[in-house]
């Protein structure tokens, strides 16, 4: 089955504004079956969309509009379809009082222009639209269905979701695409994609089709997996068998499995072990305590974080020896244990973590270049220090560093036992 969107508006041809609800039905669609071929945004002008809508016609089964339903001059989307499927526009009085009982819900009268949004071409379907005033419209012809959405995204989606249930849905029995993402850390993606690839390959033949793509983002891997099938108890059951044969073939570089992000994989973690975290931050500047906080009820783990930007910050807040910085300079693995250490002593915490690097542009050295950052995570028995040669500018170090911190964190306190058990160790 094959679809096409079309968004109407102006606006989302200029640098300001973006079409989104696209990714939202197309989402729906997909869920369902429904494989979009062709998306686009068209101009608040009849004879453009107009033009489009023919195109689509000749190919699409299904042509899903959104907005330009408003009452106002540029609101042109009925017109348009009017003139293509050759339909009169007759006002509907059910739809008159409808919105004129919006208006005076509100204590207000109906501006005669909202008339517009009652005209229907004849013989098409009125969508109720419980959260504004243009209802939406169903048309058929020949092998393809049209359907007509508002445009804000508050109208549309409740809309859209009845559509896809009462009208859409039946015309493929339950058929779908059903999807699975994992989340891969500490890995590069050719590392990932050499011991995927010969597991994933396999799959595009088996009875219930998987196809995945590889999506590298910033400090991330993520392996998309879309299964095809027949019904979401089937779907369900090959996914569940390629995640854990992706997992087998990658081991613990995957840390998520159902779409959590690493800060709250770690605060799970945190959570269900019953332990503490302190944080003492200098390239990062706040990042990576501003990451595990994000997380609501991190309340429960986080015990606090302090960017110690300066070297005398290092020693007043997390008592690194002086010495130490001279010895070895700020950024350095002796330097992020001792922050390490020295906050988790501090603050009475179970995990203590410290990061120094050179987030650039300047400062870095023929020894010590741009992108290297030390990291330490201290727990109870053990301390384990890395040093990452990080490339990119200063956001991208930044946050690898805050990323590469929760996985070496993550790693550690997978392992670790609950902060319970280890009190009464002491
Ligand atoms: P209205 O009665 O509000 O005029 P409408 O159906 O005519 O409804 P539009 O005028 O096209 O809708 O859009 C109204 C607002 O909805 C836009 O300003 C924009 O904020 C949002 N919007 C419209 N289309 C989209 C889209 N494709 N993606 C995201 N937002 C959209
Ligand atoms: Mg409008």
């Amino acid at each position: 089955m094959r679809a096409c969107i079309v968004a109407i508006g102006s606006e989302m041809l200029t640098p300001f504004r973006v079409d989104t609800n696209s990714l939202l039905i197309t989402d729906r669609l997909n869920t369902i079956g429904y494989d979009v071929r062709l998306k686009a945004v068209v101009a608040d002008d009849v004879d453009e969309l107009a033009r489009v809508l023919e195109g689509a016609l000749a190919w699409a089964d299904l042509i899903v509009v959104t907005g330009g339903l408003g009452p106002t001059e540029d609101d042109i989307t009925r017109d348009a379809v009017a003139r293509v499927f050759d339909m009169p526009l007759d006002v509907d009085e059910r739809i008159v009082e409808r919105i004129r009982d919006r208006f005076a819900r509100r204590g207000m009268t109906m501006p005669e222009i909202n008339r517009r949004q009652a005209m229907v071409p004849r013989g098409a379907t009125v969508l109720a639209n419980p959260n504004g005033t243009a209802p939406g419209l169903w048309l058929e012809r020949d092998q393809t269905a049209l359907v007509l959405l508002p445009g804000p995204p508050r109208e549309m989606t409740p809309m859209l979701e009845s559509v896809i249930r009462e009208r859409l849905a039946p015309k493929t029995g339950g058929r779908g695409l059903f999807r699975r993402v994992l989340k891969i850390t500490g890995r590069a993606e050719s590392d990932v994609d050499a011991r995927a690839q010969p597991v994933y390959s396999k799959w595009t033949a088996q009875s219930v089709p998987i196809s995945t793509t590889i999506l590298a983002v910033l400090g991330q891997i993520e392996l998309h997996l879309t299964a095809q099938a027949a019904s979401r108890i089937e779907a369900d059951e090959a996914l569940e068998a390629a995640v854990r044969e992706l997992q087998d073939a990658l081991g613990p570089a995957v840390y998520s499995t159902d779409g959590r992000p690493l800060e709250v994989v770690v605060g799970d973690l945190l959570r269900e072990r019953k332990l503490t975290i302190a944080v003492a931050e200098s390239c990062t500047g706040g990042l990576l305590t501003s990451r595990l906080t994000d997380v609501p009820g991190s309340s429960e783990y986080v015990e606090r974080g302090v960017v110690c930007y300066s070297n005398r910050a290092k020693t007043e807040l997390a008592d690194v020896p002086e010495a130490l910085i001279v010895a070895h300079g700020a950024v350095s693995e002796p330097v992020a244990r001792a922050m390490a250490e020295g906050i988790r002593w501090r603050s009475g915490t179970n995990i203590g973590i410290g990061v120094t690097g050179i987030a650039g542009p300047g400062g870095g050295t023929p020894e010590k270049p741009v992108g290297t950052v030390a990291i330490a995570v201290a727990a109870d028995e053990e301390v384990r220090v890395r040093t990452f040669q990080f490339l990119g500018g200063r956001d991208m170090v930044k946050f690898q560093s805050a990323q590469s911190a929760l996985n070496m964190t993550r790693v550690m306190v997978a392992k670790l036992q609950s902060g319970r058990e280890w009190a009464e160790r002491r």
